[in-house]
């Protein structure tokens, strides 16, 4: 446990020493579950940005952007909709919203004001998310959701003509949706002066941002305007907080899973009480951790008993989420194990110690061989001081980083870099064309995107049909395709199966493909999971052992007990009939015809053919270990061990996605005949016909 580790050598430090001046975390009151309105109130008063309401109004009623920096946890999320609503921005039937960039901190988020406020979640406060109505037209005065939505809104409304106010959340976060926002809420201010923008983060280049929303008043009119000021406003909201000691480890962990459990257990034997957060990077680390976790309760009961370890990430069930806010029982200790969530968007509460592993999943692309991978990379500097603050929030606390104090230093970067420099574009260009925005490279973007990431994304919607020779959405098939909320190959892949007959079952594969997994985590018997995954697997690959899976559920009669014998997850089946249902009623509204193909795969493989020619690979002949190259960039690839054609190595196949770990893996994987290619893409593959023909 202390190869890593020495307690007796630590070096404590105060995050003021890494500054180079203090830094506060806001402390503020604890959970609300079962107390009175009254106290309810009393917490919300003592909110750091309790003592900003009036300015933070007078603000917005003045200024066109206000731009509202403060630690996590001060209260910006939860109290600054709730402030505009009492000072009556919410009145004659106009809403307030508020986007965050992650679904689940949307539902946390708007269930706590929902408590707050004393009305029920769907009525005056509401949120949406992909898939996910809990608003009211009409009724809803305080809406949150995802900024990926508030896009998709514009494109029905594109004045966003229904808010007065709309509040940026977690800019400093840079996702690719947020950006794109905040671009496009530039040029809708210009049309709608009376719009008001909240930009709102945890730590932000405040300047930067201002600059973006700085804009010129035209010579002429500056006397007559009588609206809001253009120049945005500033304001940083001082939060109260606690000092946390950081340690860091003394030499480099070989694995940082092992290491966060060890740490967690030498913190449980050796510190006083007090929750502990560690920050790990998915749900499959995470729920090793847990796993391992537990384990050690039943093993080594000394250690760990008192112990009640929780996950946390965004594919949890909501009666799991709820545990994770609930208040730690008298005499335990929770430990919270999560991804980069908890770092800003969600604020738990009597955390004490925080462990660090360093990492976090992100997304890169690669323009050259257009390729985006999710992949475990080292976090900056200002993620590792944001981790650090969430362990001094109700006391002072301690944070323990398993990365040695050189590496923190030395090379961790400073900031990440906006997730629009490393991103596949393709969504992002055929939203912008869907709301006629046709000068992309021109356009006013907070950071600009790579010129051969957008030609890459011209490229490949070129290839799908989606755009013309001008860069134009084409009639009918562009639009349909900007009009389903879902990736454009999954979507094109959806219309082609209407020609092909087989939209019910390609309409069920997407659904699927939309949840994180429908298989539960091993739970320790990777035997018996793989043995349940052989019940369902069908020869011609992952999307086909879907449908199969799909029908034994709905067979079962939707049946809880039946997923558990089959290591199915039940609450990702159960959001696969939701959001099966809502394509369903997508493809109805398109004028897709649903159609069962009963047994014949064929014409199914073919429909995913259509959309996902871009991502063929072929077996290498004399590789011994399963190596694919892709056909359009010869990268070298291999089936994940997860889908049922591991091992199986059909010569021709199409994957869904890659994850990158010590190597590319294709995650859902089908099999293909190579002519179907030419077939469905001859432009695309026009010039690669040789490796197809041999
Ligand atoms: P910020 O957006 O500035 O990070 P929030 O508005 O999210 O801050 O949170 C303010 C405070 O509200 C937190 O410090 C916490 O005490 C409380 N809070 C937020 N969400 C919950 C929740 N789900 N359960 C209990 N308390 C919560
Ligand atoms: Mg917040």
């Amino acid at each position: 446990m202390s190869q890593f580790w020495k307690p007796g050598s630590e070096k404590p430090r105060l995050l003021d020493d890494e500054e180079g001046g203090v830094l506060f975390y806001s402390a503020s009151a604890s959970s609300s579950s079962g107390f009175g309105y009254s106290n309810i109130e009393k917490q919300r008063q003592r909110l750091p940005v309790y003592k900003y309401r009036t300015a933070i109004l007078y603000l917005v009623e003045t200024h066109a952007t206000t731009i509202i920096v403060g630690e996590t946890g001060s209260g910006k999320t939860t109290q600054i909709p709730q402030y505009l609503k009492e000072a009556g921005w919410a009145d004659g039937g106009r809403v307030i919203a508020c986007t965050q960039p992650r679904r689940l901190a949307v539902q946390a988020v708007a269930s706590r004001v929902a408590e707050e406020m004393g009305v029920k979640l769907g009525e005056e406060v509401g949120y949406t998310i992909r898939f996910e109505d809990l608003s009211k037209t009409g009724v809803t005065m305080v809406k949150f959701l995802t900024d990926g939505v508030l896009l998709r809104e514009m494109m029905d409304d594109p004045l966003l003509t229904k808010y007065s106010v709309i509040m940026v959340d977690e800019a400093h976060e840079r996702s690719l949706s947020t950006d794109i926002l905040l671009g496009l809420l530039k040029k809708i201010q210009r049309r709608r002066p009376e719009l008001r923008l909240i930009i709102s983060s945890a730590t932000i280049e405040a300047k930067s941002m201002s600059t973006f929303f700085q804009t010129r008043k035209r010579r002429g009119l500056e006397g007559e305007e009588s609206g809001p000021r253009t120049d945005p406003a500033i304001l940083s909201v001082e939060g109260r907080g606690f000092n946390v000691q950081i340690h860091h480890i003394e030499e480099p962990v070989p694995d940082y899973l092992q290491a966060a459990v060890s740490t967690v257990l030498s913190i449980h034997e050796q510190e006083p009480m007090g929750d502990i957060l560690v920050f790990l990077t998915g749900e499959n680390d995470i729920d090793a951790a847990v796993q391992l976790l537990n384990e050690e309760a039943q093993n080594n009961g000394k250690h760990s008993s008192g112990l009640v370890v929780l996950p946390l990430y965004s594919g949890l069930s909501r009666a799991d989420q709820d545990l994770v806010f609930s208040p730690t029982p008298r005499g335990k200790r929770k430990v919270v194990i999560s991804t980069n969530i908890a770092e800003t968007s969600l604020t738990l509460e009597g955390i004490v110690y925080v462990v660090d592993s360093g990492f976090s999943k992100q997304r890169f692309y690669n323009p050259i061989s257009d390729i985006e991978n999710l992949v475990v990379a080292p976090i900056s500097k200002a993620s590792a001081r944001q981790r650090a603050g969430r362990a001094g929030r109700v006391r002072p606390g301690k944070c323990y980083r398993l990365y040695t104090e050189e590496y923190f230093v030395n090379e961790m970067s400073a900031h990440a870099i906006p997730e629009m420099q490393r991103s596949n574009l393709v969504s992002c260009v055929i939203q912008l064309k869907a709301l006629g925005i046709d000068n992309i490279l021109g356009f006013d973007w907070p950071a600009s995107p790579s010129p051969e990431a957008m030609i890459r994304a011209l490229e490949v919607l070129y290839s799908l049909g989606v755009l013309d020779d001008d860069a134009k959405l084409t009639s009918p098939l562009g639009f349909q395709v900007a009009e389903i909320p879902l990736d454009p190959m999954i979507s094109k892949t959806i219309l082609s199966s209407n020609q092909l007959g087989c939209s019910e079952e390609i309409i069920t594969i997407a659904a699927i493909l939309s949840v994180q997994s429908i298989w539960v985590s091993a739970r320790g018997a990777q035997r018996e999971l793989d043995e349940a995954k052989m019940r369902f697997a069908a020869a011609e690959g992952d999307h086909v052992t879907y449908l199969s899976v799909y029908k034994g559920f709905i067979q079962s009669g939707k049946s809880s007990q039946w997923c558990y014998k089959n290591f199915i997850n039940y609450h990702a089946m159960k959001k696969v009939i939701e959001i099966r249902e809502q394509l369903r009623r997508i493809a109805q509204r398109l004028g897709i015809v649903l159609k069962s193909c009963e047994r014949d795969m064929e014409v199914v493989r073919k429909a995913v053919t259509a959309g996902f020619f871009a991502n063929a690979c072929c077996l290498e002949a004399h590789s011994q270990g399963g190596m694919y190259k892709t056909i359009r960039s010869a990268q070298e690839v291999y089936i994940h061990p997860s889908s049922v054609l591991f091992r199986v190595n059909p010569k021709w196949i199409i994957y869904n996605s890659l994850v990158s770990t010590d190597r590319q893996y294709m995650r859902n994987v089908i099999s293909i005949d190579p002519s179907w290619l030419m077939e469905a893409a001859p432009h695309f593959y026009r010039q690669q016909r040789n490796p197809i023909a041999s």
